[in-house]
């Protein structure tokens, strides 16, 4: 046996953006007893420089922010070419069709429904922190 580092790939890294403290402690405990690293800030504000800081593998947005609504801080994650290619998945409890137009027009390339179904939720951010990287997708 060998005691190579290379065998443990650094976990993937996902940028929590909620300001519920329950959600956050749900979304925070489920992804860190799965194996992946988290920063979680509670405004929209810190979130657009901790994405820039530490370019995560995942952003979960809460949509209703204390300071800058979820939608405008998905335009300007979108909107810098810093922290536009990170995978951007709204986390909400918004449920109308029209939200969900909305959300995704912001520029979020996904939307979960609070209450998350854990299973489903895991298996969302699995198929994104694990998606191929750009230029290898051949389907
Ligand atoms: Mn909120």
């Amino acid at each position: 046996m060998q005691a190579g580092a290379s065998q443990h790939p650094p976990p993937k890294q996902v940028l929590i953006i909620e300001d519920n403290e329950l959600n956050l402690k749900l979304l925070n405990d489920i992804l860190e007893v799965h194996g992946y690293a988290t920063i979680v800030t509670r405004n929209g504000a810190a979130a657009l420089d901790l994405a820039r800081q530490h370019h995560p593998d995942l952003i979960l947005l809460d949509i209703q922010l204390p300071d800058i609504a979820g939608t405008e801080v998905a335009r300007r994650l979108k909107a810098d070419e810093q922290t536009r290619p990170i995978p951007l998945v709204a986390v909400t409890a918004f449920a109308m069709p029209g939200d969900r137009a909305m959300i995704l027009e912001s520029g979020c390339d996904d939307y979960v429904a609070k209450p998350i179904n854990v299973r489903d939720f895991l298996a969302m951010v699995e198929r994104y922190t694990n998606a191929a990287a750009p230029g290898s997708l051949d389907r």
